[in-house]
């Protein structure tokens, strides 16, 4: 008995173009948001937030994505290698 369930699969929203992705098809990558304040001195307040989004393969390769998240995976390796 194969418990094959096709359909059904999560949809996600492309962040570019508003297209449905399937998850199995969607390029996570982590977007970093930088709030800040903009006062000279103490009062300065910067909170660095960020979020998932999703990407269809077609806008994750124009923007690039696959070379961040190929660039970001290197650098925390090698933070991690680092004694
Ligand atoms: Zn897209």
């Amino acid at each position: 008995m194969g418990k094959k369930r096709r359909g059904r699969d999560r949809l996600l929203t492309c962040e570019s173009c508003g297209r449905a992705v399937p998850r199995t098809k969607a390029v996570e990558y982590y977007k970093r948001q930088v709030y800040s304040t903009d006062l000279k001195g103490e009062e300065n307040v910067t909170t660095f937030t960020g979020r998932n989004v999703y990407y269809c393969i077609s806008c994750a390769k124009h923007r690039k994505i696959f070379e961040k998240n190929k660039e970001r995976a290197r650098r925390e390796k090698e933070r991690g290698q680092r004694p």
